[in-house]
C-alpha cells in the first residue's frame, strides 16, 4: 500500500493491532455522552448525522432531541408536511439537508419496508446519503466495517500515518477511505470510526492538538516528526472574485478609436484595450466616469456586447458600448487613437477582441 509514509516502518499488522486497541479503549472510556450514542437504531444515526454535517455538536443536541420526540419512526418523518418539517429545523441552516433526508426516508419505507438498507451499496442510493453518512450508519447501527471519512478522520490520519496529500482536493479522500479500510477494527467498526471522529473533536484539534492526552501517540508519525501543526496538507482555494467592468469603444470625428494600453505587470500585461471602467455604484454614470479617468467627455450609444471571461481567479463581468468623442482634454499617457487599420493590428486580449468584433460589424 503506498499510502504510509512512514520511515521507520511499515504499517504492518501488530502496528494495526496496537492503534485499533488504543483507539477503541480510550473511546469506550473517554466518549461523551451524547443523545444518539444510546441508540443503534439505523434511523437515529442517520438523523443525528445529516443534523452534525456543518454544525456543533452543542448546537445539534436540543435539535436531535426534539426532532426524535416529534418523529420517532421512519414513518412519522415520511408523513410529515414539509412546513412543518422546516420549522423543525429552523435555526439549523442548510435546509436542504432536511428535504433531502425526509425524501431518503421516504424511500427506506416505500422501497425498503421501513428497513435503512445495511449495505453500501443500497444506502449510498438513497436521496442525500453520501459516503461518509452511510459508512457512518453502516458502522455504527450495523456494525459493518464500512469507513467514514470527514475533516476530522482526514486530519488524524494525516498526523498519525504522515500522509501529505491534500485534502482540499476531492481525490485525496479515497486515499484516507482506503486507510481507514486497512486499520478498522472489524470486531468493534462502530467505536473505531467513532473513536476516530471523536479524538479529531477532541484531541486532534486543528492547532495545538493535546498530544500529551492522546491515546496513539506512540503511534503517531507526526508526533516523532513534530509536525502535527504542519499536517493535514489543505490548500487554501481562492474564491473567484467578480468584476462588473463597461468598456467603451470612443470613436473621435476623423474615425479614429481611442485605445489604452495595460500595465506592464499583471493580469493581460501590455495588452490594448477599449478605455474600461469598473462603476462603484449604479448611481455613477460612465460618462462621468470616462471623463474623470480619461479625460474625455463622450456620449454614450448603443451596447455592443455582454458576456463574462474567465479567468482563473477572476470573472469579468463586461459590457460594452459604442460612444462618439465630444471634447478631449489631455489624455493619460497610456492612451493613444488609433486608425481602424493600426487597431486590426494591436496586441489585444480575447475579450476586448470579442467587442471590437461586436463593433465592427455593427459600424463597418
Ligand atoms: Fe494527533 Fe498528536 Fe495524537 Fe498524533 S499524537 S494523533 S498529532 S493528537
Amino acid at each position: 500500500m503506498t499510502i504510509i509514509a512512514r520511515k521507520d516502518f511499515t504499517l504492518d499488522n501488530l502496528y494495526k493491532q496496537q492503534i485499533r486497541t488504543a483507539l477503541v479503549s480510550w473511546f469506550e472510556e473517554e466518549k461523551r455522552d451524547l443523545p444518539w450514542r444510546k441508540t443503534t437504531d439505523p434511523y437515529k444515526i442517520w438523523v443525528s448525522e445529516v443534523m452534525l454535517q456543518q454544525t456543533k455538536v452543542d448546537t445539534v443536541i436540543p435539535y436531535y432531541e426534539r426532532f426524535i420526540m416529534k418523529y420517532p419512526s421512519l414513518a412519522s418523518l415520511a408523513n410529515a408536511p414539509e412546513e412543518e418539517l422546516l420549522k423543525q429545523w429552523e435555526g439549523l441552516g442548510y435546509y436542504s439537508r432536511a428535504r433531502n433526508l425526509q425524501a431518503g426516508v421516504k424511500e427506506v419505507v416505500e422501497t425498503y419496508e421501513s428497513v435503512v438498507p445495511s449495505t453500501r451499496k443500497e444506502i449510498s442510493k438513497l436521496k442525500g446519503v453520501g459516503p461518509y453518512t452511510a459508512g457512518a450508519v453502516l458502522s455504527i447501527a450495523y456494525g459493518v466495517p464500512e469507513h467514514a471519512v470527514d475533516g476530522n478522520v482526514m486530519r488524524v490520519l494525516s498526523r498519525l500515518l504522515l500522509i501529505h496529500e491534500d485534502i482540499a482536493k476531492p481525490k485525496t479522500k479515497k486515499i484516507f477511505e482506503e486507510a481507514v479500510m486497512e486499520l478498522i477494527d472489524e470486531e468493534n467498526p462502530s467505536a473505531f470510526n467513532q473513536g476516530l471522529m471523536e479524538l479529531g473533536a477532541v484531541i486532534c484539534t486543528p492547532t495545538k492538538p493535546k498530544c500529551l492526552l492522546c491515546p496513539v501517540r506512540e503511534y503517531c508519525t507526526a508526533f516523532f516528526e513534530g509536525k502535527q501543526e504542519e499536517l493535514p496538507v489543505k490548500t487554501i482555494i481562492k474564491k473567484t472574485k467578480i468584476h462588473k467592468v463597461k468598456s467603451v469603444v470612443i470613436q473621435s470625428a476623423d474615425g479614429k478609436v481611442l485605445l489604452e494600453k495595460r500595465s506592464s505587470k499583471g493580469l493581460l500585461a501590455s495588452l490594448w484595450q477599449f478605455p474600461m471602467v469598473e462603476l462603484p455604484t449604479k448611481n455613477y454614470s460612465i460618462e462621468k466616469i470616462i471623463a474623470n479617468d480619461y479625460k474625455v467627455n463622450v456620449k454614450i450609444g448603443e451596447e455592443l456586447a455582454a458576456f463574462k471571461h474567465i479567468f482563473s481567479h477572476l470573472v469579468w463581468e463586461m459590457e460594452s458600448f459604442e460612444a462618439q468623442l465630444e471634447t478631449e482634454m489631455e489624455l493619460p499617457s497610456t492612451c493613444k487613437w488609433f486608425t481602424i487599420e493600426e487597431i486590426n493590428n494591436q496586441p489585444m486580449p480575447v475579450p476586448v477582441l470579442k467587442i471590437w468584433s461586436a463593433w465592427k460589424e455593427r459600424n463597418l
